[in-house]
């Protein structure tokens, strides 16, 4: 990604967002953050938006807010950033991690039944790369156990699962505005969304110290707050949110044309009915090291996402767990490449990196 081509594209209004901030000298709360929070309830339909200061705090406060906590299980998926489990854990719950469906990078929702227990409590599908998880599925088992949902929506800024967004269909969405998430503030950023008053009460005084109102404290809490700074970037970029998204589309697109012949490779798979939103371009490459040094080579960066899956992690060992139980993620490890993507990205670019695919297969298959 290049975030500085994105700030250059739209300078004049980012500057202006900030030096309103510096001007009014409204750091924290004020107009600035709840003008955010009701934007992007507005844009999402949705009843209520509580702004916190990061995605993994989002996911900390709804589940502290939902009563989970020692004893209760959380089930999410083998493959995703971390916060997607040691969030489950610093609640004071266990992590149940389910692998990966083998197509769509996402939580296998066939697995998940096989995961519960009569502790668990919730279900935290990441939709990741853009992608959003078999919902319909997802919310069925949910249902039938009497379930949290806690979408995290850190990667999936809106994505749809037919013509919802994510972010709507569970209990509650978590979002992240990390700067290089699709939506992305210039520092640390977060968000709930959800439709329950109660919830989105709880939360917003969980994450205000456990105030309301100033010196009122009905419980302890923690200091999660949006800075004004960063609502009011995000505002000024909440306009261009859609035309970036198309781009991300239109860019997928693009490679999946230019690399389709390419027989080392496999292109990521769309879930039916679903509006994808590629944070991430993910394929599975054969010999996807030397692939990975080669385009470096040609001035191309590459990631992964993620190197170890998460019940692999060093941090996990305590589960127990062996990478044959996981066979999915597991072997994704050694596979998975994430192709630049961005909005800015030009067509040329694209053409570019995927004739350094083509010709780095035709000289190693020589
Ligand atoms: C980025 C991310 C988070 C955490 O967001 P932060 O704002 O960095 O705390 C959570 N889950 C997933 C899947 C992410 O990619």
């Amino acid at each position: 990604m290049d975030l500085r081509a994105q700030y250059l594209s739209i300078k004049e209004e980012i500057d202006k967002a900030i030096f309103e901030v510096i001007e009014d000298s409204a750091f924290i709360g004020g107009k600035y953050v709840e003008a955010f929070e009701s934007t992007f309830a507005e844009m999402y339909g949705v009843k209520y938006c509580v702004s916190t200061a990061n995605g993994t705090d989002s996911l900390y406060i709804i589940m502290r807010m939902l009563g989970i906590g020692l004893g209760d299980e959380v089930i999410t998926a083998a493959n995703s950033w971390i916060s997607s489990s040691e969030t489950i854990t610093q609640a004071g719950a266990s992590p149940v991690f389910v692998d990966i469906s083998p197509d769509y990078f996402t939580i296998d929702v066939s697995k998940i039944e096989e995961k519960i227990t009569n502790r668990t409590k919730a279900i935290i599908p990441v939709h990741l790369y853009g992608q959003v998880c078999d919902m319909e599925h997802v919310m069925a088992i949910a249902n039938k156990y009497n379930l949290s949902v806690i979408e995290d929506c850190a990667q999936s800024h809106f994505s749809e699962y037919k013509g919802l967004r994510a972010g709507t269909i569970g209990t509650a969405g978590s979002f992240s505005f990390y700067p290089g998430k699709n939506l992305g503030a210039y520092g640390d950023a977060g968000c709930i969304i959800t439709n329950d008053r109660q919830l989105a009460e709880k939360c917003r005084m969980f994450a205000r110290h456990g105030a309301l109102k100033k010196h009122q404290h009905k419980m302890e809490g923690i200091n999660s707050r949006m800075d004004a700074l960063q609502a009011s970037i995000l505002l000024s970029k909440l306009p261009y949110i859609d035309k970036w998204t198309e781009a991300r589309i239109a860019h997928a697109d693009a490679y999946n044309n230019l690399l389709a012949r390419v027989d080392e490779i496999t292109l990521p798979k769309v879930l039916p009915e679903t509006k994808h939103t590629f944070h991430i371009y993910a394929i599975l490459a054969k010999k996807r090291d030397l692939l990975s040094r080669y385009l470096a080579q040609n001035g191309i960066k590459t990631g992964i996402h993620y190197p170890t899956a998460l019940p692999n992690l060093e941090a996990y060992a305590y589960l127990k767990h062996r990478p044959s139980d996981f066979p999915i993620a597991t072997a994704n490890q050694g596979r998975i490449l994430s192709l630049p993507i961005y909005p800015e990205l030009s067509s040329n670019e694209i053409k570019f990196v995927c004739e350094k695919v083509r010709e780095f297969y035709e000289i190693v298959d020589k």
